[in-house]
């Protein structure tokens, strides 16, 4: 299963008090971009702020470190038949560069074909967040900005369109939840959501 959203939507808040909801569970927590070692180094490459860089190419890079990751980390848990629950997936590929840098949603998602192969999520758990709301997480981190954080407002605008369009095309797959409810309530709802989808 994976959780998406815009940056600082609280996807990492989930993941590590989920950690103690799935007390118990063979659950494998990971994370995009990176996960392994070489796709993590890959992810020092697209946040560097001082890269600018085609899109296209960071395209390509997000996709090289997806196809590390999961054929070096996410299929080999699931062959083991642990529960992997990654933030960020193709989904945020097809958010950020798809519509966010425009490439298109499609083109990326071919893009990805190699990478991913017919490895899909079954359950994407989606925090909205408003924009005022992110910016006000971001102040309160005091983190500096990385490089994708740096593309402005109506960039992440477009990428925010992009994670609802996904919603609405894949309401089964994609469960849209209130982000700004308190983290362990958050938690303990996707914890009951994936006990009810036979998750154990
Ligand atoms: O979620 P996290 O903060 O670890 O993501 C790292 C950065 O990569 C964020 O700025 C996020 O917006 C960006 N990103 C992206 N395209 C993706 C995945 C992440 O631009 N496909």
């Amino acid at each position: 299963m994976t959780v998406e959203g815009l940056d600082f939507c609280g996807k990492s808040t989930l993941a590590r008090l989920l950690e103690g909801e799935l007390g118990g569970w063979r659950v494998r927590f990971t994370r995009e971009p990176g996960g392994t070692p070489a796709a993590e180094r890959i992810r020092g490459v697209l946040l560097d702020p001082r890269g600018a860089m085609d899109p296209w190419t960071e395209a390509y890079l997000y996709a090289a470190a997806r196809a590390d990751h999961v054929r070096r980390l996410i299929l080999p848990s699931l062959e083991r038949g642990e529960t992997v629950v990654c933030e960020r997936f193709l989904d945020s590929s097809l958010a950020y560069q798809g519509r966010g840098r425009g490439l298109g949603m499609e083109a990326v998602r071919r893009l990805n074909a190699w990478a991913v192969g017919d490895l899909a999520p079954d359950a994407t758990f989606y925090l909205r967040v408003g924009a005022e709301e992110r910016a006000r997480r971001a102040r309160a981190s005091g983190a500096p900005p990385d490089r994708i954080e740096r593309s402005g407002g109506a960039f992440m605008r477009r990428v925010e369109e992009g994670f609802e369009e996904l919603a609405r095309r894949e309401p089964g797959r994609v469960r849209v939840l209130d982000g700004t409810l308190p983290p362990r309530e958050l938690a303990a709802l996707v914890a009951g959501e994936l006990r009810a989808l036979g998750y154990t």
